[in-house]
């Protein structure tokens, strides 16, 4: 056997295992799988957001509490002083008045910003319970379809190893650059080589030129085809 007929029953054996390899890549449950793990990662990046932001509420909230206080104390004083020294003309009494308006506006907005936070942090909560809900039942889900990929990938596994096997026996003897060549076309175009079949590519059904037949036909053992550059075969 040349070693091209020698990389020919390779190649046989090669795309045997490689579509194995491929059908456990494309499990539905592996790739029902990989969107429950992408879902459980994206819920957890929402969460730690969310966590972020109930620690920013909280701090906002602290400080408008003591603003509020502030203005609520500020009023007071001001009722105070209304009472022991009532003012004394028209001007003083606008005057006064400006000012606990004044106050009264700015307890407002910090009451209704309060409320606004509150109404946030609520909603927030809300959203992390179910957030925590969903991932629960996600991580339980996965759980579940994991066991179940795995019975169903250890016996094809096991095919798969056979396979490589079987096509690392094929592959004693022939030529590192041959195997080489072989292997970069590969990465290109699967399979990688094509029989020559009344002077075409069987893989592109591209006529060769005449260069290239004279080539395969003095039994040269690299020829690739000038179109889909697949390792070309002497046809049966
Ligand atoms: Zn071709």
């Amino acid at each position: 056997m040349s070693d091209i007929q020698a990389l020919w029953a390779y190649m046989q054996e090669d795309m045997k295992a490689d579509a194995i390899g491929n059908e456990l890549r494309s499990s539905p449950i592996r790739q029902k799988l990989e969107k429950t793990r992408d879902f459980i990662m994206q819920q957890k990046t929402e969460y730690d957001q969310m966590e972020e932001q109930v620690a920013v509420h909280a701090d906002r909230k602290d400080a408008i509490t003591d603003a509020l206080k502030r203005a609520q104390e500020q009023l007071a004083a001001l009722a105070e002083r209304f009472e022991q020294n009532p003012p004394e003309n028209q001007e003083e009494t606008a005057k006064m008045i400006a000012e606990a308006d004044k106050c009264r506006r700015t307890l407002m907005s910090y009451e209704q910003e309060l409320r606004h936070i509150q109404k946030l942090s609520n909603e927030m909560t809300r959203k992390a319970t179910s957030i925590r809900a969903d991932t629960a039942k996600a991580r339980k889900e996965f759980d579940l379809m994991k066991e179940e990929y795995n019975a169903e990938s250890e016996s094809k596994k096991k095919l798969w190893a056979q396979a490589r096997k079987n096509a690392d026996a094929k592959a004693q003897g022939i030529p590192e650059a041959l195997m080489a060549a072989y292997n970069s076309v590969k990465k290109h175009i699967t399979p990688p080589m094509a029989r020559l079949q009344a002077g075409q590519c069987a893989g592109c059904n591209t006529s060769q030129p005449s260069a290239a037949l004279r080539k395969i036909d003095a039994g040269e053992e690299l020829v690739e085809c000038e179109t889909c550059g697949r390792i070309l075969i002497k046809g049966e």
